[in-house]
């Protein structure tokens, strides 16, 4: 469905029969960590609503915006066979009416909370605040009880809850595991713009995330030594640049300054040929 107007009737219609409504919202170039989250959705509902939106508030660099991969046919396959009961894909004219082309930036908008502020939120500035825009806009339109977000997006997840928290908006937030290709990188639509050499070097995220949480199990919770281990192992590549490495609190990604007490979450942003991936681990201190 393209409108608000088919959605809006589709899912009231679900709801007049008693159907219980998730939502998986995406931006499409669908992959096997989106389908997972379709699984957690049909699991705590009985009606999915998924949206395919490239959504071009939360673009700091158009660049990107532009080269971002584009596939509704395949995702409308992807989506059907997975399960989906109501796949939206608008278009931008529907998502932003009364400002378009030029002047998006005169809408109203959602600005996100504190944890919004570091990590990529530092990095890309006002991306988390196209993000928490979209998901509001999203959130009226579809309506849903529950709505599903990747621990891919660690920060995301957590600025969305924030939001839902803080704006009192009656929705549950439910957060899926990071789903990993079988040598560890993290599933992501961009990696479909890596070339074949540079997608070799982008393993060396993971592997090094997984020996940093390693590090830390066996006791080793100093964070500038965590830090350094994971700057010199994907810089040692010669093929990846850092954007950011840090150890954040789990719940409030308040940066740790000295040592790990019980857990915390590692996060990193890292630029391979030029497309920037993410990655997080959560790291925890053996008893
Ligand atoms: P995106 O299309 O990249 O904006 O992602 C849409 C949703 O899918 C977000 O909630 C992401 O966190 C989630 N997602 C993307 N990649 C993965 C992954 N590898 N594992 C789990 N969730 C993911």
């Amino acid at each position: 469905m393209h409108t608000i107007d088919c959605v809006r009737e589709n899912v009231s219609n679900a709801k007049k029969n008693g159907q219980r409504v998730s939502f998986v919202p995406t931006m499409g170039a669908l992959h096997d960590g989106h389908l997972s989250l379709v699984e957690v959705a049909k699991r705590c509902s009985n009606y999915v609503v998924m949206s395919v939106f490239v959504n071009p508030t939360q673009f700091n660099d158009p660049r990107d915006l532009v080269a971002y991969p584009r596939m509704l046919e395949e995702d409308i396959r992807k989506a059907t066979n997975s399960g989906v009961d109501l796949l939206f894909a608008p278009s931008e004219m529907e998502m932003y009416p009364s400002c378009q082309p030029e002047c998006i930036s005169k809408s109203c908008k959602v600005l996100a909370g504190s944890r919004a502020d570091g990590l990529c939120g530092a990095t890309r500035p006002g991306h988390f605040d196209g993000v928490v825009t979209v998901v509001s806009k999203l959130f009226n339109i579809v309506q849903a009880d529950v709505a599903v977000f990747g621990e891919k997006d660690y920060q995301q997840a957590s600025v969305i809850k924030q939001m839902v928290q803080d704006l009192h908006i009656p929705i549950e937030i439910i957060t899926a595991p990071l789903v990993r290709e079988l040598d560890g990188l993290a599933m992501s639509s961009r990696n479909l713009l890596l070339s074949a050499e540079d997608r070799k070097s982008a393993c060396e995220i993971s592997k090094t995330l997984f020996a940093a949480k390693d590090m830390v199990s066996n006791g080793q919770c100093g964070v500038s030594d965590i830090r350094d281990y994971v700057s010199n192992q994907l810089l040692k590549t010669g093929k990846l640049a850092i954007d950011y490495i840090s150890i954040v609190d789990t719940i409030t990604l308040d940066p740790i300054d000295d040592k790990i007490v019980n857990s915390a979450q590692l996060l990193v942003a890292v630029f391979c040929g030029g497309v920037r991936l993410i990655d997080n681990v959560r790291c925890q201190i053996a008893n």
